[in-house]
């Protein structure tokens, strides 16, 4: 099963053409990476495919990414809902100013969970998901902002997977972290690929792959 299928994509940044006329598909349950020299547009493609450049004037996508079946370049698409489908992490770690227990619930009480037995389960199903949970399940109410990098890192992906997206995009999730930090993160990044989600990353870490 293909969960996105890019036929004939094209985006813009103003007046220039940065993606040329782009098709290929992503395979369920399977890691595929983007890789390539700094500047052929790896990140570009990413944003894309999850309409994060809508956020920006001047910027647009032509053609078809087929999300499920269902053309997410469609204006009337519901970004609130295809943002808690498609994951997304960052190269920074990029916590909200909250604390670890309401960076990971955000999603969820965005799309409408206020139960606190229903959130407090899922948050702790998000938080093992990224191994993360042993580290602060005696310090949740604590700000993300205290956190290691790595910490950090882990816990937005814990944000991104708190809504069961259907797939996880990273954008060099490592590059920011100090060295000695890489592997936890490259290590959650394999479990989940073990676990059988579909995951897309633009990385220089062939070996995350
Ligand atoms: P990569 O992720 O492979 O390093 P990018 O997707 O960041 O490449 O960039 C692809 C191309 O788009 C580059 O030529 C870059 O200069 C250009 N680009 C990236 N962001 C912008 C922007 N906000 N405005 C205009 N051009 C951009």
């Amino acid at each position: 099963i293909n969960v996105l299928e890019i036929n004939k994509l094209n985006f813009y940044y103003g007046g220039f053409h940065a993606l040329k006329n782009i098709s290929f598909n992503i395979k369920e349950n399977e890691v595929t990476a983007f890789i390539g020299p700094s500047g052929c547009g790896k990140s570009t493609l990413l944003r894309t495919l999850n309409r994060m450049y809508d956020l920006y004037p001047g910027q647009k996508a032509t053609g078809e990414i087929n999300f499920y079946g269902n053309n997410i370049l469609n204006p009337k698409e519901d970004l609130n809902i295809l943002r808690s489908r498609i994951g997304m992490v960052f190269q920074k770690p990029n916590p909200f100013p909250k604390s670890i227990f309401e960076n990971v619930a955000y999603g969820l009480r965005l799309h409408g969970l206020n139960n606190r037995i229903q959130l407090a389960e899922q948050v702790e199903q998000a938080l093992r998901g990224a191994a993360l949970w042993d580290e602060v399940k005696d310090r949740l109410q604590e700000s993300a902002l205290a956190l290691s990098g790595g910490q950090m890192q882990r816990l937005c992906i814990a944000r991104a997977l708190a809504t069961k997206p259907e797939i996880l995009f990273f954008d060099e999730p490592t590059s920011a972290l100090d060295p000695e930090l890489v592997s936890e993160v490259l290590r959650v990044i394999r479990q989940l690929a073990q676990e059988g989600r579909t995951l897309l990353l633009v990385t220089h870490q062939i070996e995350a792959v």
